[in-house]
């Protein structure tokens, strides 16, 4: 059976495949502005009690899992609504690009959904700065995609190939840039050969 995937990697693999590998395959991870706001955020949804309040129970740090879909993480905040859990990912900064944060969000739910034996219809994402949450539909479209990526972390984790660079407006804000270089040149054009052409071919 195949090891269950991270769902902070499902995250990483959406944001960037090439980040994903650098943390997961290379084990490399820097801080910046973006991912210290972002652990700060974390650890206040984590720390404190488990609460019921208003017929609402309030789950810190549940640890997650599916057999089933082979995914495994924690979340960070569950909340259970007469028994039914919706998970609540806390976010800091603006949404990532390209769903990132809906398919990771999604991926909880599957999780959930399994552990609880419930149907979960929608989550919530809380963005820290505004102080508003906003609901996230698990459409099919939206769960077929958390299957769809975690196939992509597989495989990139199976192949152990580093994908190429994105070198686009995400590497501004990856905390991995220097790690990467995304813009460096990388390989010589297709029929270059550096030692038969002059400097003045060049
Ligand atoms: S610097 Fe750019 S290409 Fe490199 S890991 Fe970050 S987002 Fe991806």
């Amino acid at each position: 059976m195949d090891e269950p995937v991270l769902l902070s990697a499902l995250q990483h693999f959406v944001f960037c495949p090439r980040q994903c590998a650098l943390i997961h395959l290379e084990h490399e991870w820097s801080e910046n502005a973006h991912t210290t706001r972002g652990q700060q955020t974390h650890e206040r949804a984590h720390s404190g009690q488990n609460e019921a309040r208003d017929g609402v129970t309030t789950l810190r740090a549940l640890p997650l899992t599916s057999r089933q879909h082979g995914l495994t993480g924690v979340s960070d905040v569950v909340e259970l609504h007469a028994g039914r859990p919706i998970p609540v990912e806390y976010k800091s900064g603006r949404a990532k690009p390209r769903l990132a944060d809906e398919v990771q969000l999604c991926a909880q739910a599957l999780c959930l959904e399994e552990m609880f034996d419930a149907t979960i219809p929608a989550g919530f994402i809380y963005h820290a700065g505004s102080h508003k949450r906003r609901e996230v539909p698990f459409t099919p479209d939206l769960r077929a995609a958390v299957l769809a990526v975690r196939d992509g972390v597989r495989d990139l984790l199976r192949d152990r190939v580093l994908p190429p660079p994105a070198a686009d407006d995400r590497c501004e804000r990856c905390s991995l840039f220097d790690e990467c270089e995304p813009f460096a040149p990388r390989a010589f054009p297709p029929g270059y050969d550096p030692f038969s052409t002059t400097l003045e071919d060049r």
